[in-house]
């Protein structure tokens, strides 16, 4: 029952969009504003209160009998064309345990937290995590000066979104007293599947470099300029990408990816003067991801000298791989197993907010099987059986750690 509401919900949610058609729901958007309001509506029904903090995140609280808040959540903005599924499904699911907690009249022995993120993906301003990086506490000043592809800066964005830029960094609005914190996402991969599994347990979260290169040449007539003596800069930012795919397949375990591409002046009849490009690097291993890193960076200039071009290198990111909790890990191990399952380990090749929250108290992450590994796309799917799955062993989950508080 509850788990067709989470997917009904996904749903509702999956329709709340800034353009028709597809779904993308950005930081500070009306989209955002929107989808807060309705989950906030929500959280109040299943008895939370609730509170927006200073960066916009949504936290709803249910109290509890004794000290302590244990943080459950995810993120609720998108990337550009997404699924329905990649975040709020975390939330709804959380959600749907603190309903079964309200229906049954109980409390546990410490208040529970399900926190809505504003930004994780980093879509509107390049940087992930913004949300949870506040909530934790570990917002970098200098990340409000971003600006996105109008000019408008994050502090700027914050105080449209009714938030406080001034309050931001340096503060955190998670409670003094967390426990722990738990995640539920889509696995966002193949494994679950494969394997016949609807959730399994994670091992550890990949480090990422998110890096910003952009390569200057010389504008030109397309029809009058030979090609001897051009500097395009175009040509050197391909060369560039073939470059990082090759390095990345030759590091076992290490992807590199460019997924943005700003050419200039952009138009077909001229000599490409300015090109900007995004790299993103990931290992689960930080010492081999830095290595990638460094060796792309110098790769980037290398090529930009033998085309006469010049390029600029900058990190706009740099994210450590995080382990999981041991403890919170066998907990839900134990809960996934209570529910008559083997506990399936794996690890996430993607970030997620969990990461973040791994600088404040323990976490632990519970992937749930989507269709063929699809995401950050519209063909995100997942099945009402393995939602009904997640909502149990997440109730469980919360149990065990009760029982382990002393309960
Ligand atoms: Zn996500």
């Amino acid at each position: 029952m509850d788990a067709a509401t989470v997917m009904e919900r996904c749903s509702v949610l999956g329709g709340v969009s800034e353009e028709p058609g597809i779904l993308v729901r950005p930081y500070g958007s009306s989209s955002m504003h929107e989808v807060n309001g309705i989950v906030s509506g929500w959280m109040r029904d299943a008895g939370m209160s609730v509170r927006t903090d200073a960066i916009g995140n949504l936290i709803g609280r249910y109290e509890g009998t004794g000290n302590g808040t244990f943080v459950l959540g995810s993120h609720l903005d998108t990337v550009r064309d997404a699924g329905k599924y990649d975040g709020p499904l975390g939330v709804l699911a959380a959600l749907a345990c603190i309903e079964r907690l309200r229906d049954r009249g109980e409390r546990l022995p410490f208040a529970v937290e399900v926190v809505a993120f504003a930004d994780e993906e980093g879509l509107r301003f390049g940087t992930t995590y913004l949300g949870s990086s506040h909530y934790a506490g570990a917002l970098e000043k200098r990340l409000l000066e971003l600006q996105d592809r109008d000019g408008v800066t994050l502090a700027e964005a914050v105080r449209a979104f009714g938030g406080d830029p001034e309050s931001l960094s340096g503060t955190r609005s998670a409670p003094e007293d967390i426990v722990g914190y738990c995640e539920v996402h889509i696995e966002q991969g193949p494994v679950l599947e494969e394997r016949n599994f609807p959730v399994g347990f994670v091992s550890a979260i990949t480090g990422l470099s998110r890096l910003r290169a952009s390569f200057s040449g010389r504008a030109g007539h397309a029809g009058t300029v030979p090609m001897e003596g051009r500097k395009d800069a175009l040509c050197a930012a391909a060369e560039f990408v073939l470059e990082a795919e090759a390095a990345a397949k030759s590091e076992p375990g290490s992807v590199a990816t460019v997924g943005e591409m700003s050419v200039r002046p952009g138009a077909r009849n001229v000599i490409p003067g300015q090109v900007e490009i995004s790299v993103d690097v990931r290992h689960g291993d930080d010492a081999i991801r830095e290595r990638l890193r460094d060796h792309l960076e110098s790769k980037a200039a290398k090529i930009s000298t033998s085309r006469g071009c010049e390029h600029r290198w900058e990190a706009d990111q740099e994210s450590v791989a995080v382990s999981t909790d041991p403890e919170l890990c066998a907990l839900l191990a134990r809960a996934i197993e209570d529910a008559s399952m083997e506990a399936l380990r794996l690890p996430s090749g993607a970030g997620h907010d969990a990461a973040q929250m791994a600088e404040v108290c323990p976490v632990a992450m519970l992937f749930v099987r989507c269709k063929e590994g699809i995401s950050h796309n519209p063909g995100e799917s997942v099945e009402e059986e393995d939602v009904a799955v997640t909502i149990d062993v997440m109730g469980r989950f919360l149990g065990r750690v009760a029982e382990g508080r002393g309960r």
